[in-house]
């Protein structure tokens, strides 16, 4: 299997191991996938009978040419392992009626990045190693929050690789800078910077653009590299826990094989949604891809319109993983229904305008697959709200939007056939608001939250989140954002 970039008209070259060590295209447009392997519904119902690991390496294998079976299945069970995922790896729980949550939070930083990066490092080390590569790759990520803990738990540890997280020192929750400051693996970094989040996103592409840093990493046996989330190798092990969920709505005969289920999905980077796009074109029945957004709406018009316009306001949410104005991976999908001459051309009008609109043919093909709901905040807290009032199930807040996204689809359509609803977060993982939408109270502080969310439920704080003021700090330096450079560099030992 050859890949090759969504904007060029040119054939597949790249191997996955090139493409997952590269992440971006040198045309600045998304790797994607020459063709798309099948998968035959003898095949699902052959992995029924696997565990999550077995049916996350049948199905990447298809992807990974260049990977052995025996590679993979190595990776995905040192990924997937029951000790990290404590309760299963996607597990399903019935809501009510036809409405199934897939719960993909049970990994080491208690949301859904983990599904991704659990594994991704281990794909990118041997990817070193199958390129030919001597050096090692240091990630550098700047982060608001969440993607830096996700980060640090998959990089930790792992052969050939380090990885230096930035967050603002004033720009994240107590809970979230305690994840980081007391992370551990011998390979990791963590510094604060006198800054916002803007500062230490923009001081990571000054880093990355530097000459004479790479040429210094580079006479010490190092180089830079991305965690960046349009990576490939993110994204296919996402389309995994999307045939994964079908196989268990056979296996509790909630559907026949070959019975059509639907998905809903809370999108932000429209990664997640579009994994589950790939798995309906290898043949998993998928009927309608529900893509749940909040405040920030700009998917639901564009899946109502056809127009794509980032020229709107901005909004901070509850649910801040889809607090975004550009969806990276939407690229991806013009690629499929428009090709890569028109792909190329909205990219440049989005690039230069700020808006594109598709064709009719286009949006006929994307509206056939898609359809687009979103939530405000009010509505957001009321579901989480209703949802345990009535079900008894704590769902976070990217959840809710979901949720209520999938809520509105079946009050719309009268569609009743099994609705599968992604749960991207432990609601522990926003505790505050989740919090305030159960009880109408003010928690204290957003760590004691945690405490006064379980105490009011009734239920467990999961293992990633527990005891996590007991836990012992390990980096506690704070750099200006004009000293980064020279923190990597110490970081590395590197006059
Ligand atoms: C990243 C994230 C999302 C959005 O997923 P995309 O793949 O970017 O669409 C939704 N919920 C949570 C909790 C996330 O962390």
């Amino acid at each position: 299997m050859l890949y090759k970039s969504t904007r060029s008209q040119a054939a597949a070259t790249h191997s996955a191991a090139q493409i997952i060590k590269q992440g971006l295209a040198e045309d600045g447009g998304l790797f994607v996938p020459q063709e798309i392997p099948a998968l035959t519904m003898a095949e699902i119902e052959a992995l029924c009978q696997e565990s999550y690991p077995v049916r996350a390496a049948k199905i990447l294998a298809k992807f990974l040419s260049d990977y052995t079976y025996e590679e993979l299945l190595a990776d995905c069970e040192a990924a997937y392992n029951e000790s990290s995922f404590v309760g299963g790896a996607a597990p399903l729980v019935n809501l009510c009626d036809n409405k199934e949550i897939l719960e993909l939070w049970h990994g080491p930083t208690a949301a859904f990045k983990d599904m991704a990066l659990q594994i991704m490092p281990r794909l990118l080390s041997r990817a070193l190693t199958k390129t030919g590569e001597k050096r090692t790759a240091l990630i550098l990520v700047a982060t608001s929050g969440d993607t830096g803990k996700a980060a640090l738990e998959g990089y930790k540890d792992i052969d050939r690789i380090k990885i230096m997280v930035f967050y603002p020192v004033d720009g994240v929750s107590r809970v979230q800078k305690l994840q980081m400051a007391t992370q551990t693996g011998s390979n990791v970094n963590v510094c604060a910077i006198d800054g916002n989040f803007d500062d230490a996103q923009t001081g990571v592409k000054v880093i990355f653009g530097d000459e004479k840093m790479a040429q210094k990493l580079n006479e010490n046996g190092y180089f830079f590299s991305s965690a960046n989330s349009i990576n490939w190798g993110r994204l296919a092990p996402q389309i995994v826990y999307y045939v994964s969920a079908y196989c268990d709505l056979l296996s509790a005969d909630k559907c026949r094989a070959g019975d059509p289920f639907n998905v809903c999905v809370p999108t932000g980077n429209f990664g997640n949604i579009f994994a589950a796009y790939i798995a309906k074109l290898m043949g998993l029945p998928i009927n309608k891809l529900i893509c749940a957004s909040n405040a920030n709406n700009i998917l639901t018009d564009f899946l109502r319109t056809g127009t794509y316009d980032r020229n709107r306001d901005f909004y901070l949410t509850m649910s801040p993983s889809m607090d975004i104005l550009i969806s990276s991976n939407l690229e991806r999908l013009l690629y499929f229904t428009a090709g890569s001459e028109k792909t190329a051309d909205y990219m440049k009008q989005l690039n230069t305008t700020g808006a594109y609109s598709v064709d009719a043919e286009v949006f006929a093909k994307i509206t056939e697959n898609f359809v687009g709901y979103f939530a405000d905040e009010k509505t957001t807290a009321d579901t989480i709200h209703a949802c345990f009032e009535k079900h008894g199930y704590l769902c976070d807040t990217h959840t809710a939007v979901a949720i209520s996204a999938a809520e509105q689809y079946i009050k719309e359509t009268g569609d009743t056939i099994p609705m599968v609803i992604d749960s991207t977060a432990s609601p522990y993982k926003f505790a505050n608001n989740v919090y305030r939408a159960v009880t109408a109270q003010e928690p204290e502080s957003d760590l004691a939250a945690l405490d006064a969310l379980s105490k009011a439920t009734e239920t467990e704080i999961p293992y990633p989140l527990a005891g996590l003021a007991q836990r012992k700090v390990r980096f506690e330096k704070v750099v200006s954002k004009e000293n980064m450079a020279a923190a990597v560099l110490e970081y590395l030992n590197i006059e």
